[in-house]
């Protein structure tokens, strides 16, 4: 017998995956396919790139600036990833959570498995799901990377190594979502909030 509906229940979604997948272009469309969903924005010590906005894309830190905010805190995990630092503000998600918003979180192997930790030993008072983006193939991923043209050579082929590593852990996720066309991976993603949604009001 199913208990008591509640009306709405916030958790996160954790959207991870190698880097040049194509996470943040996934996670742009899916947010214009499903508008109430709420975007998690990560601090980052890396440089900007040429189109993106502070505060929009990432909150650009210095280091000091960074280790100011891991030292108070701040964030939910925080880990390097290829020579920068990256981290969650907690308190966003804090407040979105207990608004019983569905807030999507985009990080990389080391912070999902971070996430996943907290909620184990309810530091974080939420549920999580873990979808984990895959490519087509592994050149279909060194095409998208060399061609983002954000990284010299010897980046891109730094991340490359790492992609592969990374994708050994995607059995530990809820969800593997391939990233073939745009579109239909954003409308994967929704199908699977849309699920969860409906799981997090039983429970
Ligand atoms: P990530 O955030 O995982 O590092 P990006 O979103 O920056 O990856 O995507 C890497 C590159 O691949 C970008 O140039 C992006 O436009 C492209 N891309 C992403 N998804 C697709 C797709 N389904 N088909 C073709 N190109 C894609
Ligand atoms: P990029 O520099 O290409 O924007 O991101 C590099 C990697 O860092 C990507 O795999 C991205 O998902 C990851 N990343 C972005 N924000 C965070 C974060 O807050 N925490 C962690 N652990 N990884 C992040």
């Amino acid at each position: 017998m199913p208990k008591r509906r509640k009306t709405r229940c916030g958790f996160l979604v954790v959207i991870s995956g190698p880097s040049g997948v194509g996470k943040s272009t996934v996670v742009r469309r899916l947010l214009e396919v499903f508008p109430e969903l709420k975007m998690s924005i990560s601090a980052t010590t890396r440089p900007p790139r040429p189109m993106e906005k502070n505060k929009l894309d990432y909150h650009f830190l210095t280091e000091k600036d960074f280790f100011e905010q891991v030292k108070n805190n701040s964030f939910l995990e925080w880990a390097q990833v290829h020579k920068y630092y990256y981290g969650t503000p907690i308190k966003y998600i804090e407040e979105e959570i207990e608004k019983n918003n569905i807030v999507v979180v985009e990080v990389d192997v080391q912070g999902a498995s971070k996430i996943k930790e907290k909620i184990n030993i309810n530091q974080l008072k939420c549920s999580a799901v873990f979808i984990f983006l895959i490519p087509p193939s592994v050149d279909i991923l060194a095409f998208r990377l060399k061609r983002r043209k954000t990284e010299k050579v010897e980046a891109v082929n730094y991340r490359l190594r790492a992609a592969i590593a990374e994708l050994q852990v995607m059995e530990k996720y809820d969800y593997i979502v391939v990233n073939d066309k745009v579109d239909s991976a954003a409308q994967k993603i929704r199908a699977i909030i849309n699920v969860e949604k409906e799981k997090a009001l039983l429970n």
